[in-house]
This record gives structure tokens, sequence and C-alpha cells, in this order.
């Protein structure tokens, strides 16, 4: 038989699927894959239910209920000061997975480049190579992830057609500061690109970090095609609702793919996320206040059990140092036998890059309740204390 897609056959599974069905086999707190422990609000869900059993189950509009459209576009104003057209500029899609195949679809032919920063979120490579564009990765490095401005600036050129930003960003924490936008801001005019804008954890910032869109700087709102969603904005990780907002030139194309992907998105969980968002500043505050202890409790339960923790400016994750552990395998080796013998999983930093990586760092998600976080932190200094004794003994 002819071989299926060689581009296909050669992506691996990911990292986030292999290290969950790990942690189930041995029991392990899962503090890989990053999804919240506890459900979202329930005036939410609740609206999701109600909308199943009235009559909201057939097609919707293309990109979006209107109702939906209209709460993304006011969300942007009020956060960002963002001005979206509702019925022109928003597209709403299966979770940002889709959205983000949908703007590298509008915006890529085969040949153009992409600029884009690792460590990466695992969904990237594999989509634009199947657009057959070419990525010019630009790598941070820990432990502070600061902008390598002149291999940025080396990265950009003539093909240059898009810049993939993803800020808050994943697994770093980092969120990009105002200068280093504006740095962005001016390669992307002076060689006349677009950006997409990756921008999950938009509301899990924690202060006195600020998240600044890309698309809110001057020149930018017309380039920028900006991504949400709401398994983030709302602690509901399965329902897949994501949302783009952009200038309407360019959001007509995302509809183009969109309609090409999944054509609609299930109009009773839209129905809830339009109610979602429309929530009072409380609740968004709430949310990131309540992810920000969770980041203070991990990190200094990773600490006293050993680890260097960075700090993370926002979204789910922390990474932490292995170096003083006395571990003497890989990132990856490290994870299994933390999965395996501690009963907690974490991702292997190497995950997000290609080829050489930085070595010894762990990413750890802190989207759980204090409890799980507490014991993990337990299982893992009482792994590592016993593992020491022996060789303290020697
Ligand atoms: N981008 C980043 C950086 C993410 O961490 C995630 C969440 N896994 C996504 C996109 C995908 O979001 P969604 O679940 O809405 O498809
Ligand atoms: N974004 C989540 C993470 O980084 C997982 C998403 C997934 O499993 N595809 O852990």
């Amino acid at each position: 038989m002819k071989p299926a897609s060689q581009q296909l056959s050669t992506v691996g599974t990911t990292i986030f699927t292999v290290m969950s069905a790990l942690a189930a086999r041995h029991g392990a707190i899962n503090l890989g894959q990053g999804f919240p422990q506890t459900e979202g609000p329930a005036d939410v869900v609740r609206a999701a239910a109600d909308a199943l059993l009235d009559n909201r189950n057939q097609y919707p509009p293309l990109t979006g209920l209107p109702e939906l459209r209209q709460a993304v576009a006011d969300a942007n104003r009020r956060f960002w000061g963002l001005d979206i057209d509702p019925a022109q500029g928003v597209v709403v899609t299966s979770g940002a997975t889709e959205a983000l195949a949908a703007c590298l679809m509008a915006l890529l032919d085969p040949g153009d480049e992409v600029v884009l920063f690792e460590p990466l979120y695992d969904t990237y490579l594999p989509v634009i190579r199947m657009l057959g564009a070419v990525p010019r990765l630009v790598r941070l490095e820990p432990p502070d992830w600061a902008l390598p401005r002149a291999a940025l600036a080396a990265a950009f050129g003539p093909r240059t057609k898009a810049l993939l930003l993803n800020t808050p960003m994943n697994p770093t924490g980092k969120v990009f500061r105002a200068d280093e936008l504006a740095f962005l801001a001016g390669l992307l005019q002076q060689h006349d690109a677009y950006a997409v804008c990756d921008e999950v954890y938009e509301h899990l910032v924690f202060p006195p970090a600020r998240h600044v869109p890309l698309m809110a700087l001057p020149g930018m709102a017309g380039r920028c095609l900006r991504i949400g969603s709401a398994g983030k904005t709302f602690s509901l990780t399965g329902w897949k609702v994501g949302y783009v907002s952009g200038p309407p030139a360019l959001t007509a194309i995302v509809a183009r793919a969109h309609q090409n992907l999944t054509f609609t998105t299930p109009p009773n969980l839209q129905r809830a996320v339009a109610l979602g968002l429309a929530k009072d500043d409380a609740y968004f505050a709430a949310l990131a206040a309540d992810l920000a202890g969770k980041c203070a409790r991990l990190t200094a339960g990773l600490t006293r059990a050993g680890f260097g923790v960075l700090p993370s400016q926002g979204g789910y994750f922390v990474i932490a140092d292995i170096g003083a552990l006395g571990f003497t395998g890989d990132d990856a080796a490290f994870c299994r036998h933390i999965t395996e013998h501690a009963g907690v999983a974490a991702i292997p930093v190497s995950a997000f890059y290609q080829g050489d990586a930085p070595g010894g760092w762990v990413r750890f998600a802190f989207c759980k309740t204090d409890a799980v976080l507490d014991e993990a932190c337990a299982r893992l200094a009482g792994h590592f204390a016993a593992s020491a004794r022996p060789q303290a003994a020697e």
C-alpha cells in the first residue's frame, strides 16, 4: 500500500497525551498536561446545559453566534482598549487550536517564512510545515527568557510573512513587556509582515506583570490576528471554543479556512461563552488571583523539595531546574522517573524545542487544588530525600 502522509507520519503523539497516559498508568498526580482540576463557573456551565435543551443544536452562523461575536468585541474593548467589529472582525472557532491553524492557513503560502520563538507550543510547527511554509526559530533560554534582539532581527527577511507570538507564554510563564512588543512591532512594520497572536492565557496574568496585546501597539491593528480561548478563560478546557479578532480584511480569510476545517462550533457552548465574557471584572480578577496563589504555593513546595523554580508571570505553569537533585539522566528521563517512582508527572522542557534544548528543566502545572499541589510536593520531597540517603551513607 502507498504510505500515508509522510509529514504526519513523522509527527509523534503529543507529549501532553504521552505523559497523561503514563501518569494514569502509575496512578501519579498529573502536573503534566495543563488543565484545571476544578470546573469553571457554574452559571456558564448551566447556560450551556440550558442551551442544549433549548433547540440550540443546529448549525450556527459560520463565523459564530452574533451574541458571542458581540461579547468578544466588547471584551476586546473592556480589557485591552481594542476596537473590533463584531460583525466582520471576529471568527469563533473550535478552540484556539483550530484558530491557530485557521490563522496560519489564512496568511501563509508555500515558501513563506514564519518567525517563532522556542520553547514553542506543540501544534505550531506541524501546521506551518503542512502548509509548506518555512519556520524561522528564535530561541529563548532559561533562566530569564530574554528576547535575543539581534537573532530576532536576523530571522526576519524579505520572505517573512508572519510572526507567531505566544504571550503569556507556554511553557515559560513569560509575559512579553511593552518594550519587547515595541521591538517586535518595529520588525513587523519594517518587513511588512503579519502577526498571529496566541493569547489564550490573556486573563491568567500575575501582577505586577501586565498583559499587553501586540495588536494594541500603534500600527499593529491591521497586522494582527489575536486568538483567545474560552477553555482557559473559563477553566473549561474540554469545551474547545476559541475566537479570532482582527481586521475584517484578514478575518474574512480566516473564515474561509474555518469553513473548510470545522465550518462551525457548537452553538450551545457559544451561547454560554457569550455569557461568560460578559461577567464582571471581579470574576477575571479572582481567576488570576487564584492562579497566582497556586503558582506561589507550588513554587514554594518545589523549592523545599530541592528544585530551582523560575518565576512565572502568567498561565498554568512553572519551570523548574532539576540540577540540584542528583539525577543523572536527561529531562525526559527525569519526568518518566518521577511519574513512575515519585507519583508525580511533569513535562520535559526539551519537548518544546527542536534539536538541542537547554538541559535539565521540567514544566509543572499548578492549576490544581491546594491539597493536590501539597501532596505532589510532599511526594517529590520524600522521594528525593529518600534517594539522597543511601548516597549520603556511602
Ligand atoms: N495555545 C497555547 C499556548 C496553549 O497552551 C493551548 C492550550 N493547550 C492552546 C493554544 C490551545 O487552546 P484550546 O484548548 O482552546 O484549543
Ligand atoms: N495546553 C496544554 C498544555 O500545554 C495541553 C493541551 C493539549 O493537551 N493539547 O499542557
